[in-house]
C-alpha cells in the first residue's frame, strides 16, 4: 500500500472575502522559516508512526505554498526522504501556486526537486469578479503566469470559481473560452459556497441558474476532451490528480503542517486525525511531544496516543462505511457492491443494495457494470441528500454484526 502526504503552508498575501481555509497574510504570523522547521520536527516525530513508506503523491496546498522561499518547501520534501520515505518514480508532486508568484528561475527549482504538477488559483479572468473576491492578481497576472507554463510545457490543473457575485452565463461562458484557449489537462469547478448572511451571497445566481452554469462547464469541457471524473474535477484521459484520488478511494493519507488531516487505512476500520488551527497550539504539540520518547507514546495504544482525544476519531465499521459510500459516489467510477462485500460482509453489501434500489426508484442513482452504482444527473445536483441516504448509523451494522467481517 502507498501513501499520499499533504503539506499545509498557511501564508498568502492577503485573504480573499469567501476563504475558510486556514490561511494567514504573511507579515502577520510566524515567518515561514520557523514554521517550515515546526513542519521538519513534525515528520521527525510522527513518521515511525505512518506505516506506509512508499509515496505516491505529495501536494503542497493552503493558503500559498508558491509565495514562501522554494527552498523551504523543497527542504520539506528532502527531509521525507532522510526519514526512510520512498517516492515512487511516478510519484504525482503537486505545488499550489497564485499567479504573479512563479518566475522561472523557481519553477527550474521545483522541477529539479522532482515537482511535476502545478494547481493554479486562477478563478476567473473578470478582473472586476477577482477584485469583488478579494483576490489579489489581476487576469493579467495569470495570462502570464499560464503563458509561462505553457511555455515550458508544465502538467497543470486550473481551479475555477463561479456563481459569484454579479456573474451571468455570459461571463462564464467568457471564463470558459479563455480558460481553454490556454488548455490546461486538469480544472478544478467549484461554485462559490459562502453562507447566506456573508456579503458575497448578495447579487448571486439563484440555484436554477447555478445549475445551468454548471451544466454550461460541463458541455465547453467535454468538447476538450476534458472529462467529469469527479463532482468537481475534470481531465483529460491520465491527467486525473493521482493526489485527489486518493481522498476518494480509501487511501491512506498523511496531513503535515497547521490544520492538516490525516487518514490511515489501518489499524481496524481506519483512524482519522488532524492538526489544530492556531500556531501556538501547533508549535506546543510538536515541541512539547519531540521530547517524549516514541515507545512512551506508542504505549499499549498505538500511534494515535500521540494527539489529545478531541484531535482522532478512531473509525467505527458504520462511519467506514458510509465514508466509503460517500467519498466512492462522488467518482464517475462510482461505488460497487462488491468492494463493500468484501470489506464490510455480505449482510452489509446486500443492506447497501436495498438503499441504492430506494435511491434508483427516485432517480438519483443508476446502476452499471453489474455491481457498480454512480449518482445521475439529478443525483449530483442533490447528491446532500443521497449522502444523508447512506449514512450508517451503528445501530444499522449492529444488528448485522455477526457476519461484518
Ligand atoms: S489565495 Fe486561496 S487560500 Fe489564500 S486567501 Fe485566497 S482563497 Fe484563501
Amino acid at each position: 500500500m502507498s501513501l499520499s502526504v499533504y503539506v499545509h503552508i498557511p501564508y498568502c498575501i492577503q485573504r480573499c472575502r469567501y476563504c475558510d481555509f486556514t490561511t494567514f497574510e504573511q507579515s502577520k504570523i510566524m515567518p515561514p522559516q520557523d514554521y517550515v522547521s515546526l513542519v521538519l520536527q513534525e515528520i521527525r516525530q510522527r513518521q515511525s508512526l505512518v506505516l506506509e513508506r512508499q509515496i505516491r503523491s505529495l501536494y503542497f496546498g493552503g493558503g500559498t505554498p508558491s509565495l514562501i522561499p522554494a527552498e523551504l518547501i523543497v527542504s520539506i520534501v528532502e527531509e521525507l526522504a532522510k526519514c526512510g520515505f520512498e517516492f515512487d518514480s511516478n510519484c504525482e508532486t503537486t505545488l499550489e501556486i497564485n499567479p504573479a508568484t512563479l518566475n522561472p528561475q523557481k519553477i527550474e527549482f521545483y522541477l529539479k526537486a522532482g515537482f511535476n504538477r502545478f494547481s493554479v488559483g486562477a478563478q476567473t479572468f473578470n478582473d472586476r469578479l477577482l477584485k469583488a473576491c478579494g483576490r489579489e492578481h489581476s487576469a493579467q497576472d495569470t495570462r502570464e503566469t499560464l503563458g509561462l507554463l505553457n511555455q515550458m510545457e508544465l502538467n497543470y490543473s486550473f481551479d475555477l470559481l463561479f456563481a459569484l457575485p454579479g456573474q451571468s452565463l455570459e461571463d462564464l461562458r467568457e471564463d470558459l473560452r479563455e480558460t481553454l484557449d490556454f488548455g490546461p489537462k486538469h480544472l478544478s469547478a467549484y461554485c462559490l459556497t459562502v453562507p447566506e448572511s456573508h456579503p458575497m451571497a448578495l447579487g448571486r445566481a439563484p440555484e436554477g441558474e447555478q445549475i445551468e452554469m454548471f451544466e454550461l462547464i460541463e458541455e465547453e469541457l467535454k468538447g476538450q476532451q476534458l472529462d467529469k471524473y469527479e463532482l468537481s474535477n475534470f481531465a483529460q484521459r491520465g491527467r486525473e490528480s493521482l493526489h485527489n484520488l486518493s481522498y476518494w478511494t480509501d487511501q491512506s493519507f498523511w496531513g503535515l503542517g497547521l490544520s492538516a488531516h490525516s487518514y490511515l487505512r489501518e489499524p481496524g476500520w481506519g483512524v482519522r486525525f488532524w492538526n489544530p488551527k492556531g500556531f501556538s497550539e501547533y508549535q506546543d504539540q510538536v515541541q512539547v511531544r519531540a521530547k517524549q520518547p516514541h515507545t512512551e507514546l506508542l504505549d499499549g495504544v498505538g500511534p494515535y496516543a500521540l494527539l489529545p482525544s478531541a484531535q482522532k476519531e478512531i473509525l467505527k465499521a458504520h462511519e467506514a462505511l458510509t465514508d466509503f459510500c460517500h467519498t466512492r459516489l462522488r467518482l464517475k467510477d462510482g461505488l460497487s457492491e462488491d468492494a463493500v462485500r468484501i470489506k464490510w460482509g455480505r449482510p452489509a453489501a446486500d443492506s447497501l443494495s436495498l438503499r441504492l434500489k430506494s435511491l434508483r426508484k427516485s432517480g438519483w442513482v443508476e446502476s452499471f457494470d453489474n455491481d457498480r452504482w454512480r449518482l445521475t444527473r439529478q443525483g449530483q445536483i442533490l447528491s446532500n441528500q443521497v449522502f444523508l441516504a447512506l449514512t450508517y448509523l451503528a445501530s444499522d451494522l449492529e444488528r448485522l454484526e455477526p457476519t461484518v467481517v
